[in-house]
């Protein structure tokens, strides 16, 4: 089988993208390590199959290479405890160092990079489940800037197909995605101000689509931040950081519906629990937490662009906005809870909490229905 031709496109991306690069020697070979199934086209199945003659080889791709029906791909298991069996002591990839990034099935060579194919171009962001991806997403004290950039690719049949062009225009797509990215970065609001404008603003967005005038949106979006800032007439009635027993209570009910029986879980659930009973450690908690708001926004900003809220999943902009506030109110009293029970907020439990989180949106079965459901409910 040929490989497929590469192909030139245009990508936005945030900056970070660009300065990322992958080294196992930082994290541990962390993703080398999960217990995750990595899937396989017809492409890259072939050129390991071919690999399977090969005596260096074969006794590594036989232990690993398995045949899944349910799946109907092959898949490789990483079923040594100590992870992937071709990563060296060095911590590098055995494969890449010996043969180059080409030989690597999809997901190996563009983790932790998620890229959606858009009518006209590429969007691009890092997945948060990377902790050297991570720290260059999260810890820059100025805005997520945004760049276009030249990439040449094969690997297209990886990448994620948006929506049809005629879809993506008809409710302006793009207006929505970079008001929104503009009002989680209006640094003049706090974050829980932010999310409210948010809301408001996908209200007002999807009154317009319903009503036949979606043309409207992009101005709409051009007038809102500073627009709504001047007519602040506590009218609304969203409470952005939600009452912390019910956002207790989501985070319980989530896990539990994911069957997530992690000892991290467990953790951050009974210190939720025991923060609930500390009400007079909360304006602490907040200072504390404030000292980090830059790392919140980013983690906002980012999940808003890579996942391509408010169209996240098939339903209203209300619907994936509910979801999106439901991520930010979960995340927040994670590390409020953190911060509570330490007296003190380290970049590192912030870390700690987005790769939890990301691990959940991103790779847990389940986590993403039942959070829909349950910020529906
Ligand atoms: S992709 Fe990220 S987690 Fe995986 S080895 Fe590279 S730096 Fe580590």
């Amino acid at each position: 089988m040929q490989q497929s031709a590469v192909r030139d496109y245009d990508c936005i991306q945030p900056v970070y993208v660009g300065r990322f690069q992958c080294d196992g020697r930082l994290c541990d070979s962390l993703c080398c390590r999960y217990q995750w199934d990595i899937q396989f086209d017809a492409e890259s199945y072939e050129r390991y199959r071919r690999l399977q003659e090969d005596p260096v080889w074969a006794g590594r791709m036989a232990r690993e290479l398995t045949w899944e029906p349910e799946m109907k791909c092959h898949v490789f298991h990483h079923s040594d405890p100590d992870g992937c069996s071709f990563l060296r002591e060095d911590k590098l990839c055995a494969l890449q160092r010996a043969l180059g990034e080409e030989i690597l099935v999809d997901a190996c060579a563009e983790y932790p990079r998620k890229t959606h194919l858009m009518p006209d171009v590429l969007e691009r962001a890092l997945c948060l489940t990377c902790p050297v991806a991570a720290k260059e997403a999260l810890l820059a004290k100025e805005p997520m800037q945004f760049e276009q950039v030249k990439l040449s690719s094969h690997r297209e049949s990886y990448f994620q197909r948006a929506d049809n062009a005629e879809m993506i225009r008809a409710i302006c797509f793009y207006d929505l995605q970079w008001t929104g990215i503009a009002i989680l970065q209006e640094r003049k609001l706090k974050i829980s101000e932010r999310m409210r404008m948010l809301g408001d603003f996908l209200k007002q967005a999807e009154d317009l689509a319903q009503t036949g005038r979606g043309e409207q949106i992009g101005a709409l979006g051009e007038a809102f931040p500073a627009k709504q800032m001047s007519s602040q007439d506590g009218s609304r009635t969203v409470m952005p950081d939600g009452d912390m027993e019910t956002v207790w209570r989501m985070l319980s009910d989530v896990t539990q519906k994911s069957e997530d029986d992690s000892e991290e879980t467990h953790s951050y659930i009974s210190r939720g629990r025991s923060f609930l009973a500390k009400a007079d450690a909360v304006p602490e908690a907040e200072r504390l937490l404030s000292l980090h708001e830059h790392m919140l926004e980013h983690y906002l900003v980012n999940e808003y662009f890579m996942e391509l809220y408010p169209c996240a999943f098939m339903g209203s902009f209300t619907e994936n906005y509910r979801v999106f506030l439901s991520l930010y109110r979960m995340l927040r009293f994670l590390l409020l809870s953190v911060a509570a029970e330490r007296g003190a907020l380290a970049e590192q439990d912030v870390l700690d909490a987005v790769r939890w989180m990301s691990l959940r949106t991103n790779h847990y079965m389940g986590f993403m229905e039942a959070l829909r459901e349950t910020a529906d409910g």
